[in-house]
C-alpha cells in the first residue's frame, strides 16, 4: 500500500457554490462590478442547474481535502434543499447556512419578513439538516432582522456567520445609516457571541477587532478570493495579536485549495510583518480544520491522508511533512481517508 499520512479534513467554513461557474470570468472593476456578474448568474439558475452543479463542486472540494463545508445560501428555499442533496450525492458534510436577505440583492435571495425567514430556517431544521443563521450582511438586512436573528441564534445555540467589512464602501453605508460601523453593529444588535463567525474583516478597525476579541467570536478569512476581487488585506496580524480564532473558506471558489487559502494567509500576515512565522504552523494547521469545524458547530468531520509518494512530498525528513504541505503543496495530494 502507499505510503500516507492521515490528518483531520480540512473545513470549508464559507463557500458558496454557485459562483464556481464565474472562475473563468474577468469582468467587473472591483467588488461590485464582481457583483453584477454574480446576480446575473444567481438570477440564471435553476433548481436542477443547482443541485448538478454543487455536486461536481463539492466532489472538487473533497479531493483538495475538504471534508466538511458551510455553504452560505442565498439562492433560494427550494435550491437549498437542493444544495443538501448535492452534499449528500457527493459524500461531504454539509452545514447549511441559511442566508437572511431583507433588500437589495436579487428578489430570489429576499425573505419579506424576519419571521418569514425563521419560518423557512425552522422548515430545513426540520428535516434533520445541520443549519446554522446567515444574516447576509448589514448591506442586506435591516437592524431589526439583525436582533431577531442575534436573538434566536442565541437562544438556540446555532451558529451565526455574516459577511462584514469586505468592500469599504459598506462600512461608509453603515456609518451614514446606523451611525456605527459594521461590527460595531453587529455588537450592538447582539449578534455577536462564541457562535459568530465574522466572514472577511478586511477593513475592520480596532475597535470592531476589539469588539470580536470580546465576544470570542471568529473571522472567516477567504484570502483567495479576497484577492481576487482586490478586497484588500486580512488583518492577519492584529487577529493574532487578539488571539482572535481564524477559520477559512473558498467562497467564490475561484480556487478549491486549503492550503493555498492557509498559504496565503500567512503569506499576507508574512508581507505585512516583514518576518516568518507569524502564525505557528500548527496554528495554521488548526485554522484549516479544528477552528472551522468550531464556527460550523461541528464535533466530528472524516479524516484524510496525504499521498506521501507524491511528487510534492518525495525526499522530505518525515518532521518537515506538514510545514511542506502547507508551503509547498496544492490540495491534490489528498485523498479521503479509507473507512475500515
Ligand atoms: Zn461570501
Amino acid at each position: 500500500m502507499a505510503e500516507s499520512l492521515s490528518l483531520p479534513g480540512f473545513v470549508n467554513a464559507h463557500s458558496h457554490a454557485f459562483q464556481r461557474a464565474l472562475r473563468g470570468r474577468t469582468e467587473g472593476d472591483d467588488f461590485w462590478g464582481w457583483r453584477d456578474a454574480m446576480l446575473a448568474l444567481a438570477e440564471s439558475l435553476s433548481v436542477d442547474q443547482v443541485r448538478a452543479g454543487y455536486v461536481e463542486v463539492y466532489r472538487e472540494m473533497l479531493g483538495a481535502g475538504y471534508t466538511a463545508v458551510g455553504e452560505f445560501h442565498y439562492l433560494g428555499l427550494a435550491e437549498a434543499h437542493a444544495a443538501v442533496e448535492a452534499a449528500t450525492e457527493a459524500g461531504i458534510e454539509l452545514v447549511l447556512l441559511l442566508s437572511a436577505y431583507g433588500r437589495g440583492g436579487s428578489e430570489r435571495f429576499r425573505q419579506a419578513s424576519a419571521a418569514d425567514y425563521l419560518s423557512q430556517l425552522e422548515a430545513v431544521r426540520e428535516t434533520g439538516v445541520r443549519i446554522g443563521l446567515a444574516p447576509h450582511s448589514v448591506r442586506a438586512c435591516p437592524r431589526d432582522w439583525h436582533e431577531e436573528l442575534g436573538r434566536y441564534a442565541a437562544a438556540e445555540s446555532l451558529p451565526l456567520h455574516v459577511h462584514a467589512d469586505e468592500p469599504p464602501r459598506e462600512i461608509e453605508e453603515c456609518l451614514a445609516e446606523h451611525g456605527v460601523r459594521p461590527i460595531e453593529l453587529l455588537a450592538d444588535t447582539g449578534c455577536l457571541g462564541p457562535h459568530t463567525t465574522v466572514v472577511h474583516a478586511t477593513h475592520a478597525d480596532g475597535r470592531e477587532l476589539d469588539l470580536l476579541a470580546e465576544a470570542g467570536a471568529r473571522v472567516c478569512v477567504c484570502p483567495t478570493t479576497e484577492a481576487n476581487l482586490g478586497d484588500g488585506f486580512a488583518p492577519v496580524p492584529a487577529l493574532c495579536e487578539r488571539r482572535i480564532g481564524m477559520c477559512i473558506g473558498s467562497d467564490s471558489n475561484v480556487r478549491i485549495d486549503p492550503l493555498e487559502e492557509l498559504r496565503e494567509l500567512e503569506g499576507i500576515a508574512r508581507r505585512n510583518a516583514g518576518k516568518r512565522n507569524v502564525v505557528s504552523l500548527s496554528s495554521l494547521l488548526c485554522f484549516g480544520s479544528d477552528e472551522g469545524a468550531a464556527a460550523l458547530g461541528l464535533d466530528s468531520w472524516p479524516d484524510i491522508e496525504a499521498d506521501l509518494e507524491h511528487p510534492s512530498l518525495t525526499g522530505l525528513e518525515p518532521h518537515d511533512v506538514h510545514a511542506a504541505l502547507v508551503f509547498g503543496c496544492s490540495g491534490d495530494v489528498f485523498r479521503a481517508a479509507e473507512t475500515h
